[in-house]
């Protein structure tokens, strides 16, 4: 169905992904209120899921501080939460679906195997189930493109070629890509708002949905906030955690999303003029916002 059909006859459903590998900090309050605000612009629901396949480095600690910041400023779930380990089965069912249809090959490569191939899969696997492995899905030759109502008309036409990614990890673990696809899907979520980070994940979700014959949800991806190299704020680069219920610090990330509020009282005031306020027209095109001198505090 095109997506213009989708939205009239559909309720929007927006989601906030967090993955609990750390405290939120600034740039992921960004993302959460652009999610937020379009969604309750839309009269839409918005979700809160945590994204915890990756056991190796999510603790269900972060999970809980995540929640606990996110309620500070106002910002709940209209729906019980979703916690993806708790939904692994699923995620099985889907990768089996795909193994029926030889979409998905077992790989015991180790990442010293493929350094010598620049890091990437080759074209051929010699491995079988018989000793530890993980599912790859196989690579295509199909070009995505979509309108990323913020970042203009997206194409991906190398993104599919030689790309081979993990779908379940030899350790057991699924991947980001099919729980998020399985997830947006099955949680009927008819809106992504998120980072432009995560555009470079795009082509392979879009092509996901396709093999499961699944309609996908229309995406946008808002502006990185960046430190002064350039590069995406996050717990690597010293994101600081953000304090909890601070007006300022809300003030200060709506700013990055072009609300500039001139003495809201509360948080809740706040939010409430920054729904009538969110234009994401007003980020058209923007790619990257480096962090301002005044919110350098964010970062340590
Ligand atoms: N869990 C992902 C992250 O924390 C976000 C997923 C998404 O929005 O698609 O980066």
């Amino acid at each position: 169905m095109p997506n213009d059909l989708r939205s009239l006859s559909i309720k929007y459903r927006g989601r906030f992904a967090p993955s609990p590998t750390g405290l939120l900090h600034f740039g992921s309050l960004v993302s959460a209120l652009a999610s937020y605000l379009d969604a309750k612009k839309h009269q839409g629901d918005w979700l809160i899921r945590i994204e915890d396949v990756d056991g190796t480095r999510c603790k269900e600690s972060f999970a809980t501080q995540i929640l606990n910041t996110l309620h500070s400023y106002n910002l709940f779930s209209d729906e019980d939460l979703r916690t993806q380990s708790n939904h692994t089965q699923i995620y099985e069912q889907q990768l089996s679906n795909l193994k029926s249809k030889q979409l998905v090959f077992p790989c015991n490569c180790t990442r010293q195997s493929l350094a010598q191939n620049n890091g990437l899969h080759p074209s051929t696997c010699k491995s079988t189930t018989n000793q530890p492995h993980s599912w790859r899905l196989k690579a295509s030759n199909a070009i995505y493109e979509y309108d990323d109502s913020i970042q203009g008309t997206l194409s991906f036409v190398d993104d599919l070629k030689n790309n081979t990614p993990i779908l379940k990890r030899k350790d057991g673990y699924f991947s980001y890509q099919l729980a998020v696809v399985v997830d947006d899907h099955l949680q009927e979520i008819t809106h992504l708002v998120r980072g432009a980070d995560l555009i470079e994940t795009t082509a392979q979700q879009l092509y996901l949905y396709d093999l499961f014959e699944w309609t996908p949800p229309n995406i946008c991806h808002i502006p990185l906030i960046t430190n002064k190299t350039g590069e995406k704020i996050s717990k690597q680069n010293h994101a600081k955690p953000i304090k909890d219920s601070d007006l300022p610090t809300l003030l200060r990330a709506l700013h990055y999303l072009e609300i500039n509020l001139s003495s809201p009282q509360s948080i809740e005031e706040a939010l409430k003029l920054a729904i009538d306020a969110w234009e994401p027209n007003k980020l058209r095109n923007i790619k990257y916002l480096p962090l301002e001198e005044q919110d350098q505090h964010f970062i340590s």
